[in-house]
């Protein structure tokens, strides 16, 4: 049986990264996806939000859970019993950081692989940051994330005042 994790911050999730959950889920026994509690970035959703959206898009999928992480991915993996990180490509300006990522959490973590799922074309230009940026201006973003995320965009975006 092979446990995977998806981590990521998912703020908010969007249409590509629910692209790259379809296509491991059905490469892996169990999906893990793992959402960063980052400090350091400011984010738009809190951490129970973002388990809570991802949670309600994954409901029909019987092999994948949603969990919160703080600290090393590695150590969320060992904790996980998780020999697998999953994480997908976008594009070249993603591969230099995510080849960083990867053969750092090799020295540190020999037992773990990461496997990077490329993106679908459709999505490859799709980031969290530019859907946050284009609510902001008040653009369409439907395209982009499911129907619940975007009325709570739109829900963040009126209590601070558009932005
Ligand atoms: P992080 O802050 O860790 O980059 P993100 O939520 O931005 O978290 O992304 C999580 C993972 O999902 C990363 O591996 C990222 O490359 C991938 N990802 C993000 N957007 C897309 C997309 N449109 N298509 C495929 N993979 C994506």
């Amino acid at each position: 049986m092979t446990r995977a994790v998806y981590p990521g911050s998912f703020d908010p999730v969007t249409n590509g990264h629910m692209d790259i959950i379809d296509r491991a889920s059905k490469i892996f026994d169990e999906l893990i996806i793992g959402v960063l509690l980052n400090q350091s970035k400011k984010p738009m959703f809190s951490v129970d939000e973002r388990v809570n959206l991802l949670e309600h898009l994954t409901e029909n999928y019987p092999n994948v859970t949603v969990k919160k992480f703080d600290g090393l991915l590695v150590d969320f993996a060992h904790k996980e019993d998780a020999r697998v990180i999953v994480r997908g490509l976008r594009a070249v300006t993603d591969f230099e950081y995510e080849l960083q990522m990867a053969q750092t959490n090799k020295v540190i973590a020999d037992d773990l692989e990461t496997v990077f799922l490329t993106t679908n074309l459709k999505y490859s230009y799709l980031s969290s940051s530019i859907v946050k940026e284009i609510a902001s201006y008040d653009g369409d973003i439907r395209q982009f994330v499911d129907p619940q995320t975007e009325a709570e965009i739109r829900s963040k975006l009126n209590d601070n005042g558009g932005k």
